[in-house]
């Protein structure tokens, strides 16, 4: 015992900066997860284009560690993803989205997807015993997946999307433009909307040509019967290019940052008066 806890402090002390953080990550994102009192999830509205009102909302999760504070998803995704535990996280932020949303004045619900869950053969099963549970109708539900998911496993990730499809759930394709070939899988998957990645709405003001990229992409998806939502909509210069573009529905820190659930409940009273 002596040795090998030995050999541990040996190899600690010479490991690699990242991995010993990848390490302390893990360890602790399995004891958040299983104290369950770390994790919090915010929501981030998104607004119709036109008529300026909340139409849903996109859960976003956050950790609140012990120690370090509030972490970003940047930081403990990936390792999540890497460990498995991105299914335990994933089906955690899943539950919460579907209830609160059930009780909300919203189109639908928004929930992030990894494509490791996707791989999962049981995943679509799972997601159809959480809306049993909370009573979300499958039409609420809005799954968003990256463009790289589709690339790396499209085959793998098909019968879960065929499933989820056919009870109704739509499917976000997220980030859009960032992967390679992007217009391909346009064609190739049932999309229903496509949320075009928050650098192309930057280039709107500093790069000539970055609107008619943006207007492009807007064509085209609407052409192949899609929604469209810009992300990452931070100016009002922005805002009137994208509504004049033709998107549905815009996000953004200019309409609003990602919120608790208790905050997004009164900008819905509000906005609704009710
Ligand atoms: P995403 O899905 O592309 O989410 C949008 C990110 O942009 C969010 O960062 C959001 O807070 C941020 N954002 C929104 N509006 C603006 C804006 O106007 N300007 C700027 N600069 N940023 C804006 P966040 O919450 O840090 O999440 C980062 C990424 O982590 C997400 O990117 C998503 O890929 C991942 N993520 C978050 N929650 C989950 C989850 O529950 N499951 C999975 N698999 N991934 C998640
Ligand atoms: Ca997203
Ligand atoms: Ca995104
Ligand atoms: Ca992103």
């Amino acid at each position: 015992k002596a040795a090998g806890r030995g050999r541990y402090v040996f190899f600690a002390e010479h490991m690699d900066d990242s991995i010993r953080h990848r390490l302390d990550v893990e360890r602790d994102l399995r004891a958040a997860l299983a104290a369950g009192d770390e994790m919090r999830v915010l929501y981030q509205p998104l607004y119709s284009a036109q008529a300026g009102k909340i139409t849903g909302a996109e859960a976003l999760v956050r950790w609140h560690h012990p120690q370090k504070g509030l972490m970003a998803p940047s930081t403990f995704i990936p390792v999540a993803e890497s460990t498995g535990l991105i299914e335990p996280l994933g089906e955690w932020v899943l539950e919460q989205a579907c209830e609160a949303a059930v009780t909300l004045p919203l189109d639908s619900i928004s929930v992030n997807v990894s494509a490791v869950q996707l791989r999962n053969t049981k995943f679509a099963e799972r997601v159809f015993e959480i809306l049993d549970l909370t009573g979300l109708e499958p039409s609420r539900l809005e799954l968003e997946i990256t463009e790289t998911s589709f690339i790396e496993s499209a085959a793998t990730c098909q019968p879960n999307l065929d499933l989820l499809r056919k009870s109704g759930i739509r499917i976000a394709l997220d980030d859009f433009g960032t992967g390679y070939s992007s217009f391909s899988h346009l064609c190739h998957f049932d999309i229903d909307r496509i949320k075009i990645d928050q650098s192309f709405v930057n280039a709107i003001d500093v790069r000539e040509g970055g609107s008619a990229i943006i207007q492009a992409i807007v064509d085209l998806a609407k052409a192949s019967g899609m929604q469209v939502t810009a992300e990452g909509v931070e100016t009002s210069e922005q805002r009137s290019f994208l509504q004049k573009a033709g998107c549905n529905s815009l996000q953004g820190y200019l309409l609003s940052r990602p919120v608790p659930l208790e905050q997004l409940t009164g900008m819905l009273v509000r906005s609704k008066g009710i």
